[in-house]
């Protein structure tokens, strides 16, 4: 396939002095904010999509703040410890070492949160997705109308909005309102999805997203919502939790559309 031949050809570059484990890791990240910026689900220079690097579970890598999502690559990540100090600088395409005097640190605060709580938590990503926000300011919340989101029933958590996340004891409440759960909606301010990959965490925003305009597309009509039982919706989300993980078959795919519109994430 095209995608493994690029990447079996890529020069390392930049990259030669990390792990293969974290290169890959690197490119799907990148990847990861090529394909949220197509799809709607970056907001300019803001939001944060995170990775937790392998071999240092208290590092994790985020965006550089002030780069479009279409502007990431593998090597502009920037990589953060528990302290929110970088402890590897992002690299421009030239090697040279990016300025990061701006920081965003509610990135750092959401992000970490998860990441001290979840061990099975190696992605995180974080959107104002519009049908996302719209649903996070509904009184009554997400309601799956439809098989796409039935994968989520009984499966999502809300955290309360208290204003910019500027503070880090705000990290106990996100990471005690998200539990065990695969995505959490933060109340008047957007989405958050997670995953034990890359791939996970981005095709759950992705179904998350779909499912929420499904709501709200249904709910516009004025018309009465036919539901199947809480037995079938809750059948049906043990099918998806028992099928392969988001991402298996649908990451690979979406590798493949990136490297055919521009391969510049992966360096
Ligand atoms: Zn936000």
């Amino acid at each position: 396939m095209k995608s493994q031949t690029i990447s079996n050809i890529a020069p390392r570059g930049r990259l030669q002095s990390i792990s293969e484990e974290e290169r890959q890791i690197r490119i799907d990240l990148a990847a990861c904010h090529r394909l949220a910026d197509l799809n709607g689900f970056s907001e300019i220079v803001w939001n944060h999509i995170t990775a937790r690097v392998p071999g240092h579970s208290n590092h994790f890598l985020i965006n550089l703040f002030g780069l479009r999502f279409d502007e990431v690559t593998a090597s502009n990540l920037v990589t953060l410890n528990e302290s929110a100090e970088i402890v590897v600088p992002p690299r421009a395409s030239d090697g040279s070492i990016l300025d990061t005097e701006n920081s965003n640190f509610t990135g750092f605060v959401i992000h970490s949160a998860i990441y001290d709580h979840r061990e099975d938590v190696n992605c995180v990503m974080h959107s104002h997705s519009r049908a996302g926000l719209a649903v996070c300011a509904l009184k009554e919340g997400f309601v799956p109308v439809c098989q796409t989101a039935f994968q989520f029933y009984n499966r999502v958590s809300y955290h309360e909005y208290e204003g910019l996340s500027l503070d880090l004891d705000e990290r106990e409440r996100l990471a005690e309102n998200l539990g065990d759960n695969p995505v959490m909606f933060l109340r008047n301010h957007g989405l958050m999805t997670v995953g034990s990959s890359v791939a996970q965490a981005y095709l759950r925003m992705h179904y998350l997203e779909i499912s929420c305009q499904a709501q709200l597309d249904a709910f516009s009509t004025g018309r009465e919502i036919h539901l199947p039982s809480p037995e079938v919706r809750a059948r049906a989300a043990e099918q998806y939790q028992q099928s392969a993980p988001p991402g298996t078959y649908e990451w690979p795919a979406l590798l493949r559309k990136l490297d055919e519109i521009d391969t510049s994430y992966r360096f």
